[in-house]
């Protein structure tokens, strides 16, 4: 009979400190584990095992309502339903690049660094996606062809490439700034979020009621401003495990949490903006500029090579880091090699 053995699984001081996650005690992989224990980890209760469910299993979720939508709306023909297509492709590689990243990252303090790299840009790109979707339909009337809203997505592509930079940047100073490391990946997140919910931060303050064909989305807008909180909050906080190291290693803490306050923030954000891709297309289309294919794609396309571009300097300037570097903490605390399994 075929067997399989799975993995070795370790505490927080049989792994070199690079690795260390706040309040989690036990449940770590191998530091230089192959792809494919990484990949036999994901079906053994390792503390990464939720975090990778928790976005892998959305992913195919919005597949899913990506191929039931692309069955009723128009999206190779109506370039009114362009920006909405980009957001929902960006929806799906969010998910699906953090559940890779939370899948390969103890390959070796490098490849976590890059797994990472490329789970931010992810992240930027789908910020960028946001303001795509709510540049065309959820502005407010009163913005409508305004320089605000002509300038809205590219200013949101600008914010993506300092965004990438400033979370990845982030990580080479993990570890001998800590809270200076934290504070420039939180800002990182924090501040595509309220620039690309300003016009619905104007919906939702002076319009509500304008219009009773707005409250469904409206209603989900809320939704996701909730979730959206909830998930800023655990990402910033580590609540629970910081107040009970070790209860809350493999279920239950912050980061898992983080990642289904996020899915379901996006699910009530996809049908919000749904609710308004459907019930104002006839008063956008008669007030605003249909979206063109270089301002859609043109602006997506670039956005995704300059993330890459910026993911690429930041994994060759790791590639010259030497190995040493408390960056790259390949040795035990008390430098010796973790132990082979
Ligand atoms: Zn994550």
């Amino acid at each position: 009979m075929l067997t399989i053995k799975l993995p070795q699984i370790f505490r927080v001081h049989q792994v070199p400190r690079i690795f260390w996650e706040d309040g989690i005690m036990s449940g770590y992989r191998h530091p230089k584990s192959s792809a494919l224990d990484c990949i036999l980890s994901s079906f053994q209760m390792t503390n990464e095992t939720v975090n990778i469910w928790t976005h892998f299993l959305p992913t195919w979720y919005f597949v899913w309502r990506f191929l039931a939508l692309s069955s009723s709306l128009d999206f190779c023909q109506d370039a009114y339903h362009w920006p909405f297509l980009v957001y929902l492709l960006l929806v799906c590689l969010y998910p699906f690049t953090s559940s890779c990243a939370h899948t390969f990252s103890t390959m070796s303090p490098r490849a976590r660094h890059i797994c990472y790299f490329l789970d931010y840009g992810a992240l930027s790109l789908y910020s960028l996606g946001c303001a795509f979707t709510y540049g065309a339909y959820a502005m407010p009337d009163a913005w409508v062809n305004s320089a605000f809203h002509h300038c809205f997505v590219p200013v949101a592509a600008l914010n993506s490439f300092v965004c990438t930079t400033l979370s990845c940047y982030s990580r080479f100073l993990e570890l001998e700034f800590p809270r200076l490391s934290k504070a420039l990946r939180t800002t990182a997140f924090v501040y595509p979020f309220v620039y690309d919910n300003v016009p619905l931060f104007y919906r939702l303050l002076f319009c509500f009621g304008d219009d009773r064909a707005w409250t469904e989305a409206v209603a989900g807008y809320c939704y996701h401003l909730f979730f959206a909180l909830l998930t800023g909050f655990l990402f910033a906080s580590h609540l629970p495990e910081r107040l009970a190291p070790g209860r809350f290693d493999y279920i239950g803490h912050s980061h898992q949490l983080f990642h289904i306050c996020a899915v379901v923030g996006t699910h009530f954000q996809l049908e919000a903006v749904l609710a308004d891709v459907c019930g104002r297309q006839a008063w956008l289309g008669a007030r605003a500029p249909a979206p063109t294919f270089a301002h859609t794609f043109g602006t997506v396309g670039a956005a995704a090579l300059g993330n890459g571009a910026i993911i690429a300097a930041f994994t060759a300037a790791l590639l010259r880091v030497p190995a040493a570097a408390p960056l790259l903490q390949g040795s035990m605390p008390d430098g010796t090699q973790p132990k082979e399994q």
